[in-house]
Formats: C-alpha cells, sequence, structure tokens
C-alpha cells in the first residue's frame, strides 16, 4: 500500500501511542483533582506544552491545548472583528472569519502589493504558513509585517509547517498561531493555539479553570502527551523532511522517462518538500485515482466528489485554473517514513496506469471518465 495522502492525515507514529497508552490505563486522573496522582498527569500536560513550543519556537506558557486546530483557528478569529484572509485559506479560515478575502498569484503566492493594499481598516489577519493542498509557502513576514503596519493583529495557521519546515514564531510578529497533532503523526482530536505573550484575546470555550482558564474542559490527556511526543519526535526528524523533495523529484523524473508529461501546480512557488500537487494533462484524476485506490495508492484529487467536499478545489480555483485543469489535478504528499524504494514501486504503479488510462483513451473521445 502506498499511503499518499499525508496532509490529510499522517499514520500515528508507534513511539507516540507507546506514550499514550499509560495515560489510557493507568494514569487516568483527572489533571485538575488535589490529590498526589493527579500531579504526575499535570506534570505530563507540562512536558507536552514544552514539547510542542519546542517545536514552533514558543515558549510553553504560550500555548495551550484545544480539540483540534479547528477550534484553535476558531478561537483566534474570535479576537478579530473585521480581518483579511487569503483566498486559498482552509475552510476553518474562510467559513470562520468576519471580514475580506485577498488574491493570490497564479503560483499560489500572496500578493502582496494587493494585501498591503487592502490591510488598512482590518484589526486582524489570518494566513496559512504552507497551503494544504499546493503545500506552497507564504512569505509570512511580509505579510506579517504588513499587517503589524495598520496595526492588525496576526493569526498563522501553522498546521501544514508545524514539523515540516522550520517555523519559528519568534522571529516573526504573529500573535495566534494554530495546530494539529494528526499531521505530524500524533493522534486526531487534539491541536494547539499559541498565544504570544503579552496578547490581550479572549476565551472562546469558558468554563472550568483547565488551561489555566484558556480553553476549559477537561483535557484530552492521552491526545495531549501524544501531541507532545510527536512534537519532539518531528523536531528530531526535521532534516528528513528536507529529503523528501528528492524523493519528489524522483518519482517525477521517473515519469518523466516514461513520457509523461506533468505539470506542478504552484510549481514556481516555495513549497513544503513533501508535497506534490499536479496535473497530467488530458488525463482526468479522478479516473487515475479509481484505478490507482484498488492497487493500494492512496491520494487526493483537486476536485474530490469521493471526499467530503463535492466541490472543485477552491485553492486551486483561485489561482486561477479553469475547472478541466482542476479536474486533472492530484494532490500527492509524502511523510517522513517514504523511502526511495516505495517511490519507485509508486511511480512504476503510477505509470501503468497513466498507460492504461491512455490506451483507452482516443483523441476523438478525448478525457476518459473512469466508474467504478
Ligand atoms: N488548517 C489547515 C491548513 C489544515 O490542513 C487543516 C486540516 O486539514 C486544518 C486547518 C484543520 O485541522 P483539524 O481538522 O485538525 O481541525
Amino acid at each position: 500500500m502506498w499511503y499518499w495522502d499525508n496532509n490529510a492525515t499522517t499514520p500515528l507514529d508507534p513511539a507516540v501511542l507507546e506514550a499514550m497508552l499509560p495515560y489510557l490505563r493507568e494514569q487516568y486522573y483527572n489533571p485538575s483533582a488535589a490529590y498526589a496522582p493527579a500531579k504526575a498527569v499535570r506534570r505530563a500536560l507540562d512536558t507536552a506544552r514544552e514539547q510542542v513550543a519546542a517545536l514552533v519556537g514558543a515558549d510553553a506558557s504560550e500555548i495551550f491545548f484545544t480539540s483540534c486546530a479547528t477550534e484553535a483557528t476558531n478561537t483566534a478569529l474570535a479576537q478579530f472583528e473585521h480581518a483579511l484572509t487569503l483566498a486559498t485559506e482552509h475552510p476553518a479560515t474562510l467559513r470562520t472569519l468576519h471580514g475580506d478575502v485577498a488574491p493570490v498569484l497564479a503560483n499560489g503566492v500572496a500578493d502582496v502589493p494587493e494585501w498591503k493594499e487592502l490591510l488598512p481598516g482590518h484589526d486582524g489577519v489570518s494566513f496559512a504558513w504552507a497551503n494544504h493542498e499546493t503545500g506552497v509557502i507564504q512569505p509570512v513576514r511580509s505579510l506579517a509585517h504588513a499587517a503589524a503596519e495598520v496595526g492588525a493583529r496576526v493569526h498563522a495557521d501553522i498546521v501544514q509547517a508545524a514539523g515540516k519546515i522550520p517555523v519559528n514564531l519568534h522571529e516573526v510578529p504573529v500573535h495566534f498561531a494554530s495546530l494539529s497533532a494528526h499531521k505530524f503523526h500524533g493522534p486526531k482530536g487534539v491541536g494547539a493555539l499559541y498565544v504570544r505573550t503579552g496578547t490581550e484575546w479572549k476565551p472562546y470555550l469558558t468554563g472550568g479553570a483547565q488551561e489555566d482558564y484558556r480553553r476549559a474542559g477537561t483535557e484530552n490527556v492521552a491526545g495531549i502527551v501524544g501531541m507532545g511526543k510527536a512534537a519532539e519526535l518531528a523536531l528530531a526528524a526535521a532534516e528528513i523532511y528536507a529529503h523528501l523533495a528528492d524523493l519528489r523529484q524522483r518519482f517525477l523524473d521517473a515519469l518523466s522517462a516514461a513520457g509523461i508529461e506533468t505539470v506542478i501546480n504552484g510549481g514556481t512557488a516555495p513549497r513544503l518538500p513533501h508535497v506534490l500537487n499536479m496535473r497530467i494533462p488530458g488525463m482526468k484524476a479522478e479516473s487515475l485515482s479509481l484505478l490507482l485506490e484498488p492497487a493500494g495508492f492512496l491520494c487526493s484529487t483537486g476536485s474530490a466528489c469521493t471526499s467530503a467536499e463535492p466541490e472543485p478545489s477552491h485553492v486551486l480555483r483561485a489561482m486561477g485554473l479553469p475547472d478541466a485543469q482542476i479536474r486533472e489535478s492530484l494532490r500527492l504528499s509524502l511523510n517522513r517514513y517514504t523511502t526511495a524504494e516505495e517511490v519507485d514501486s509508486a511511480a512504476a504503479l503510477f505509470i501503468r496506469v497513466v498507460q492504461k488510462v491512455r490506451s483507452v483513451q482516443s483523441s476523438v473521445t478525448g478525457p476518459v471518465m473512469v466508474y467504478r
């Protein structure tokens, strides 16, 4: 099996599971309880906070845990009355934020002059450090500094960047940042919000005193411990991600050697090293994925008719791709365990599938649609 949909979620690292298990079994105490056994659970939460902070260049006191990145993002965006974001953002931002949407260039990078032009009158901004579909990395410093100039506070969605490329929140004027454990081999259902020291803000979930009154609700202890362990492992594996750009190129080279022309969406922009959003002109991605899936190759398509979002990708639309090209687009995302052998066998399968679709596709009938 080739699981190449790691931007959707990553497999749980076995060491993360090991770290979590005691907190699902014998260490079940409520961390808020006053008795001694609960103190050990509290200490585990503190350790996780330090591990997550270390991954993103923050202080432990600036991190608190949430149920997911969506909750963290909603919490940050609730601080703004009229905010500015980018057209390529994740729905967690686009469907939550009150305000305006700025365009991106054809390669997916923010149009910085336009961003600056639109900024006045906004009290907050929100942008993803790296895009979830294309892996395009935004000019974070330019966007954040421009916001600072008009007094707008900054929320950075670091969900896809954290654990993949260096993220140092103290080096950029970011006030809030959201992240999710399951994108870096941690468990699902746990995320975190970074709030820069000295930032004024109001909690989103109110109730008990958990997380120092920053996020009420009994903590998902095992999940948080898992997120901490996953952050520690991701930091230690930072170099592996840089090397994934070579594996991505190896895959493209194999396709090219087989006479398969590919176009990379966002190809001229700085991109996450493990993400490849590409299309093969004249070939429907859905047809490819319907043949790839039974062979054990899992990835996602730009027009994800089979996923929860029936509409063609708004990200690729914002980059100006016509719907026909969006329907040709596939998102392949590797992880830190991907090997050269895996890439070679995946490329061989991919080439076979493309050739099969080609063999039944004539210039008269146009792109072939494969039905299950
Ligand atoms: N932001 C980005 C860029 C994402 O890719 C995702 C998940 O796909 C989210 C936010 C939301 O994360 P979660 O589903 O953990 O809430």
